[in-house]
C-alpha cells in the first residue's frame, strides 16, 4: 500500500513539472497599426507639413491625410464617421 502512495506522489510531481515547463511563453505579434507612427517617426518623407485628424486628432503628414468638406482626416474610417455624423446631425 505504501508503494501505490509513492507512485502516486511521483506522478503527481511529474505531471507539476510537465505542467509548469509547458507554460508558454509566445511572444506577441507585432501589432501593424504601430507601423504608421513608426514611419512618420522616422523621418518619413514629408513636405514638413503636419495636420491634425479632424475627428480623432492625430497629427498625420499633409501627404498621408484625406481632405473631406475641407478638413484633414487620418483615414477612410474617421473621415465616413465624421461625414455620417454630419449628415445626421440635426
Ligand atoms: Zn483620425
Amino acid at each position: 500500500m505504501q508503494i501505490l502512495f509513492l507512485i502516486a506522489s511521483i506522478v503527481l510531481v511529474f505531471m507539476v513539472v510537465r505542467l509548469m515547463l509547458k507554460t508558454p511563453d509566445v511572444p506577441r505579434p507585432e501589432h501593424p497599426s504601430k507601423r504608421r507612427q513608426t514611419m512618420s517617426d522616422h523621418g518619413y518623407k514629408t513636405s514638413g507639413k503636419m495636420l491634425r485628424c479632424h475627428y480623432c486628432g492625430l497629427h498625420i503628414p499633409e501627404e498621408e491625410s484625406l481632405q473631406a468638406e475641407g478638413r484633414p482626416f487620418c483615414s477612410d474610417a474617421h473621415r465616413d464617421l465624421f461625414l455620417t455624423q454630419e449628415s445626421t446631425r440635426e
